[in-house]
């Protein structure tokens, strides 16, 4: 008997190449059917074999209120009442620039777009329009959305310029992105003392969220600021996914640095695609149509969406949130590592703020290298494993995890008890 999961799959392989709309749904990784979901609530997911989850993906990150809050679902339909889109001003865009200027001190000026890849695509060719330079450095493992400049990685030297990462990017346009180790703030002073002048901007993710989870060294987050003020270069923080997920100041705020640019997107939609870029008043002046660079979206700032995210972000300002959100992230973490612990596991997990990392690794890693480390048919055994029980973690042992308000206590004891079962059974009977 076919499940309606493998006959919609099957259907979707017919017209949408691979059966999704976006590769890692397509579980390649791990292998086997993706469950398609038809409804979510709170922390929940019902897919079309009538199955329910528990939910640690979060849609990869917005839902840090769970799925359908009934504030957000009803600010969103109130909007849509009065209309789907104007492509001229509205107010509440304003409100929402309002708000992200007054939560993040780093920015003056904001623009809203409709996904993270727009918003760091459009961060770096700003950046580049600012400086009047090409060169640009990134982070091996650090995902910044699909555009050509970053699609790129390493060359075959530490210093040498990178390779496209895609099929399709020109070799000419990876050449002028520099990719450099996570954490290593010698090869960026390196790189600095080299190449300097012609750098028009660093773009990190200032908590790696898209190699499974990699905590910066406070000393590299700081060497970047160093380096691009001693050298003119925009620093750009990618916080599409830290962006009011780690706090309510961001990685920034949490890790006291200003980046000249900040890219955001995910919480800031609350499930609906808005995203954002912004910064320093004078990069950000060059942007049309106040300057030269341009930069444009039929969609963006789109009132119902933005209705969706900023509900979000009210209610996301509520006394104690993220305490009470990163107390349960960590109960989950420790909970999972001391269950691996008891039956001898190479195990290790940590979190910041809502998001959090599973490793099978006996330490948490550094760097790229390190993640590729992990142990990836034990983490394939557990992913699956876990799905069958009802519980749903990224199909893939290089995604982070989520966590989200609505999460209760009893959910996480659930979770940590059905990791202790699913360790039991691969120690107790072999794999
Ligand atoms: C998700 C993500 C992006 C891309 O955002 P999309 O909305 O998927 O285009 C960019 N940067 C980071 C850090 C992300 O996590």
């Amino acid at each position: 008997m076919t499940s309606r999961n493998q006959q919609f799959f099957e259907r979707a392989r017919k017209v949408i190449p691979g059966g999704v709309n976006s590769p890692v749904r397509a579980f390649r990784s791990v292998g086997g059917t993706p469950p398609f979901i038809v409804s979510g609530r709170g922390s929940r997911i019902t897919d079309a074999d009538g199955k329910s989850y528990l939910d640690y993906v979060g849609s990869w990150g917005p839902l840090i209120l769970g799925h359908a809050h009934p504030k957000v679902v009803a600010a969103a339909q109130e909007a849509a009442s009065r209309g789907l889109s104007f492509g001229a001003p509205t107010e509440i865009e304003v409100e929402m620039a309002e708000l992200l200027c007054r939560l993040l001190p780093s920015l003056d000026r904001v623009r809203l777009v409709s996904s993270g890849t727009e918003a760091t695509m459009s961060a770096i060719r700003l950046a580049r329009g600012y400086t009047g330079r090409d060169l640009l450095i990134k982070f091996e493992g650090c995902y910044h959305g699909h555009s050509d400049s970053l699609l790129v990685k390493a060359g075959s030297g530490l210093l040498t310029f990178g390779n496209p990462s895609s099929g399709g990017v020109p070799a000419s346009i990876a050449q002028h992105t520099l990719v450099l180790d996570y954490n290593d703030d010698e090869a960026v002073e390196q790189a600095f003392a080299q190449h300097g002048e012609r750098i028009a901007a660093v773009i990190v993710e200032p908590v790696a969220g898209n190699m499974n989870l990699v905590a910066p060294r406070p000393e590299f987050l700081q060497s970047l600021r160093a380096q691009c003020t001693k050298y003119g270069s925009v620093l750009i923080f990618d916080e599409v996914m830290t962006g009011f997920r780690v706090g309510l100041a961001c990685a920034q705020g949490l890790y006291g640095i200003h980046p000249d640019l900040t890219t955001l997107g995910k919480v800031i939609g609350g499930g609906m695609p808005v995203a954002a870029f912004g910064g320093r008043r004078e990069i950000m002046g060059k942007i049309a149509p106040l300057g030269p660079v341009y930069q444009a979206g039929t969609l963006s700032g789109n009132p119902l969406a933005v209705a969706a995210g900023l509900s979000t972000l009210e209610l996301i300002q509520a006394p104690g949130f993220f305490v009470e959100l990163e107390r349960k992230t960590k109960a989950l973490c420790a909970g999972i590592e001391a269950a691996a612990a008891r039956h001898g596991i190479a195990f290790s997990a940590q979190s910041v703020g809502g998001m959090f990392g599973l490793y099978f690794r006996s330490e948490c890693p550094k760097n790229f290298a390190e993640v590729m480390q992990c142990d990836q048919d034990a983490f394939n055994l557990f992913f699956h494993a876990m799905l069958d029980a009802g519980h749903y973690f990224a199909p893939s042992p290089f995604e982070a995890g989520f966590m989200s308000a609505a999460h209760s206590d009893t959910d996480i004891a659930e979770t940590v008890a059905a990791a202790e079962e699913v360790f039991r059974v691969q120690v107790t009977e072999g794999r």
